[in-house]
């Protein structure tokens, strides 16, 4: 990190949103900051530019902002991964708990290549249920995870345990 941000400083921290006992993490500030959002980028395109990944699945909403700059500064295809209803093809699909509530999660079976290395990402890692469902409905369509991203990532939650074995990053963590 440079001297002039911390990426700490730019993640808001609201208590009891959603809804009480949870802390939420605003990525919204990083995005305000061009010195921030720009940080985020390199670092991603820094730790992934020498691995065999053949393509990114970003999970809606937020992971797709981070996601299509650095496929884009990558060269490589860019996944939508959408919450149910919202693709119009045919999809693979996977109902999931979230930290709170529960959710279904979809994936264009087009986008979806046989063979491909993908990294999975997201804005935050909490229980580590979305990204999971994320690469039950890639490997529905024949594609291996090559690891999970996240810019934020809560490890007392335990996300490793429900990960596996696979890879998984983060550009800054909270306890
Ligand atoms: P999980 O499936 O539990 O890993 O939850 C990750 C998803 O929920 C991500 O899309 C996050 O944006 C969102 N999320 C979960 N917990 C939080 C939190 N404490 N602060 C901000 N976003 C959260």
């Amino acid at each position: 990190m440079n001297s002039t941000f911390s990426l700490d400083d730019a993640i808001r921290k609201i208590p009891d949103f959603p809804k009480p006992g949870i802390l939420f993490y605003d990525i919204t500030g990083i995005l305000v900051n061009p010195e921030a959002f720009r940080f985020c980028i390199d670092r991603m395109v820094e730790i992934y530019k020498d691995r065999k990944i053949d393509a990114i699945a970003a999970i809606e909403s937020r992971g797709f902002i981070f996601a299509a700059p650095f496929a884009e500064r990558m060269g490589i295809p860019l996944i939508l991964i959408r919450k149910k209803g919202k693709l119009p093809g045919k999809t693979w699909a996977c109902k999931y708990a979230l930290e709170y509530g529960t959710a279904e999660i979809e994936v264009h079976q087009t986008d979806v290549k046989s063979g491909e290395r993908i990294l999975v990402m997201d804005d935050l890692i909490a229980t580590g249920g979305t990204l999971n469902a994320a690469k039950n409905v890639l490997e529905q369509g024949g594609a291996e995870v090559a690891g999970f991203f996240g810019v934020v990532g809560l490890p007392f939650l335990n996300y490793q345990k429900v990960l596996g074995d696979a890879e998984v990053t983060t550009l800054i963590e909270y306890q």
